[in-house]
């Protein structure tokens, strides 16, 4: 049977899908936790016709935003994981669902962010429909809005063009940025080994990544603490946490 590190050892370009798991050793609970920031607010309510026809819904979004920030994050030994990997010339980047920026905090250089950033808002215009953003450009940290909130202004606008701004995340109904699709679709067909951590494996289009890696000759691990609906298909399937899991195996194979 092979082991993860057999299996990162004799790979050159190991590509990284992460999803919310890699990140609850850090803090910050995925969807599922009990008791976690998802207990409290339903995502699915945030649906990007409503975000764009409802102040109420963007007060709420914005609330929601400022829970997420509200403790100090930091990458765990599983980011940093990855991080050492590509340092050392073995992983070819990581493509994250994740919206925390905690892989690039960590070192990683070549981070693709299907599901945008919650660390910038952008302009989303004055109306934009079909789930595209139809913004002037304008973009700015995400705490040029809490400023604006601070400031006692409930619906910050664009100040460049006055439209509407939203976190440069993807909201449910809202098109996946193009080009990061793009980039993560070629960075999946290059890989050699691709190894998904904390990913359930059950949001699409997301999840068709490692299958397009798979697809292209790509071997599979899976690194989660429960089963995944691409398990049958993986060389590698660790169920445990990641920071561990992943810690141990780059010290095996990077030596130390
Ligand atoms: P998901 O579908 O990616 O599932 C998370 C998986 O990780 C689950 O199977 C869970 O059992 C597993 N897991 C949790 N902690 C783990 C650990 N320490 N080690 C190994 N496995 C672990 O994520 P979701 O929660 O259903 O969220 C879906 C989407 O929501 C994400 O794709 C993302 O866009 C967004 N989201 C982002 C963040 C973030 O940026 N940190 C957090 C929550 C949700």
């Amino acid at each position: 049977m092979t082991t993860l590190e057999e299996l990162l050892r004799d790979a050159h370009r190991v590509v990284a899908f992460t999803g919310a798991g890699v990140s609850t050793e850090s803090g910050i609970p995925d969807f599922r936790s009990p008791g976690g920031l998802w207990s409290r607010y339903d995502p699915t309510r945030f649906t990007f016709s409503r975000y764009v026809a409802s102040p109420e819904t963007r007060a709420e979004a914005w609330d929601m935003r400022r829970a997420f920030f509200a403790h100090p994050v930091h990458p765990n030994a599983a980011h940093r994981a990855l991080a050492r990997l590509e340092a050392a010339g073995r992983s070819a980047g990581v493509i994250t669902q994740n919206i925390d920026g905690l892989h690039q905090a960590a070192g990683s250089r070549k981070v693709v962010e299907i599901h945008g950033t919650a660390r910038e808002v952008i302009c989303i215009g004055s109306a934009p429909k079909h789930g595209v953003p139809d913004g002037c450009g304008w973009t700015a940290p995400h705490t040029w809005a809490f400023d604006r909130l601070d400031a006692g202004d409930p619906d910050p606008r664009c100040p460049a063009c006055g439209g509407l701004v939203k976190s440069s995340t993807v909201l449910f109904e809202q098109v996946l940025p193009q080009d990061a699709i793009a980039e993560a679709y070629a960075l999946a067909e290059q890989a050699d080994v691709l190894v998904a951590v904390g990913s359930s494996l059950q949001v699409y289009p997301a999840a068709e990544l490692p299958l397009v890696a798979f697809r292209a000759g790509a071997r599979l691990a899976i690194v989660n603490d429960e089963s995944t609906p691409l398990d049958d298909l993986a060389t590698v399937v660790v169920h445990g946490k990641a920071g561990p899991v992943l810690d141990a195996a780059a010290s095996t194979v990077l030596g130390g």
